[in-house]
This record gives C-alpha cells, sequence and structure tokens, in this order.
C-alpha cells in the first residue's frame, strides 16, 4: 500500500488532467474549479484513509477528533470507506450529518435568545432552495471527491498488487484469491463451531 506522501503526489500529479477531462466533459469554467477543487479536497483531506490514523486524519487539525468515531466502526480499508462510490457516499453522509446538527444547534440557540432571522422555517426553506438551485454544482464537488477517491482505490490496490508480484512472483498473485477464499471457509467453519460451542453449553447450564 502507497504511503501517505505517496497518495499526495499521485493527487497533485492527477490534477492536471482530471482538471482538462472535466473541462472537456462539462465545457464550463466554474463547474470545472468545482471538480478541481473537490478533487484536491478529497485527495488531501477527504479521503478513504480517514479510517485510520493518517495525513488525511492528521490534516484536519483541531478538527480530527470528528473523524474518530468513523475510524473506530470501520476496519481500514473495507469496502464502506475503500468502495467506489459508497466510500465517498458515506463521507459525505458523515460529514454532513455532522455539519447539519452544528447548524440545527445554532438555530435552536439562536432561536431562544430571541433572534427572529433565525427560525426553523427560514433555515429549512434557505437550504431547501440552495439544494435545487445548486444541484449542478453539487454534482460537480461530488465527482471531484469520486475520482480523488477512485485513484486512491486504484493507488492502493496496484501498489498491494506489485508487493505480492514482488514477493511471491506471478504464482503468487494467482494464489492469493484462492488462499483468501479457503481462509474466509476456514474461519466460517471455526465461527460456526464456536457458535456451537457456546450454545451447547447454554443448555447445559
Ligand atoms: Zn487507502
Amino acid at each position: 500500500m502507497p504511503s501517505g506522501r505517496t497518495h499526495d503526489r499521485i493527487t497533485l500529479w492527477a490534477l492536471p488532467w482530471v482538471t482538462g477531462f472535466a473541462f472537456v466533459q462539462t465545457r464550463n469554467a466554474n463547474l470545472t474549479l468545482l471538480v478541481a477543487g473537490g478533487f484536491i479536497f478529497g485527495g488531501l483531506m477527504f479521503g478513504p484513509d480517514l479510517d485510520i490514523y493518517s495525513r488525511q486524519y492528521k490534516r484536519w487539525g483541531l478538527l480530527r477528533w470528528i473523524w474518530i468515531p468513523y475510524q473506530k466502526s470501520l476496519r481500514h480499508r473495507s469496502f464502506l470507506s475503500h468502495g467506489p462510490i459508497i466510500g465517498t457516499s458515506l463521507r459525505v453522509l458523515y460529514l454532513g450529518s455532522i455539519a447539519v446538527t452544528v447548524v440545527l444547534f445554532s438555530v435552536v440557540v439562536g432561536e431562544k435568545l430571541g433572534n427572529k432571522s433565525w427560525s426553523w422555517r427560514i433555515f429549512c426553506q434557505t437550504w431547501g432552495r440552495s439544494l435545487l438551485a445548486y444541484q449542478r454544482e453539487i454534482i460537480a464537488v461530488f465527482w471531484g471527491l469520486e475520482l480523488a477517491a477512485m485513484t486512491h482505490y486504484l493507488s492502493d490496490w496496484s501498489g498491494s498488487t506489485y508487493k505480492r508480484l514482488r514477493s511471491s512472483g506471478i504464482r503468487g498473485l494467482l494464489m492469493h484469491g484462492k488462499i483468501n477464499k479457503r481462509q474466509a471457509i476456514a474461519q466460517r467453519r471455526r465461527r460456526l463451531r464456536a457458535k456451537t460451542n457456546a450454545n451447547r453449553r447454554k443448555q447445559r447450564s
């Protein structure tokens, strides 16, 4: 698996290509800028390696603690952090729900303090309208984030394939899938046995 520094370098090297690709697809400077911005943010701060203590995680500075529950609930390189589309979607939902909680809390406090411009109704209307009006922009940012994540998955995957190839040659690489399958079956059997034993013990007591 490539180091955080290598991932950073890959992001920066890929940036001009992604920008060019976005401009060819959208023919729109604003949308291109949003894709590029999403790509840099996704590559340097909002990537799949937020599931461990990584460069991406450290870059959140004082706010890094918000990712601790995310790390605790996901295994490193699991499908939920390193899976195409699902990884980015989950991170967006995670950060989005934190942001919404903070904003809602501020609205409640503002309302309690008697600030009339901070009401639920105005808040929901403004957000609803913005989401509808900026759909294209939101999608552009999402694609920037997702392209950064895809670059990450690809370099993780090619890094580990290269390592396996160096350590055990093509045969080892071909065998890897089979070994994994065999290991998974053995693990499942062991778990099943443990469960049956536990049930038996429960029945006896
Ligand atoms: Zn990774």
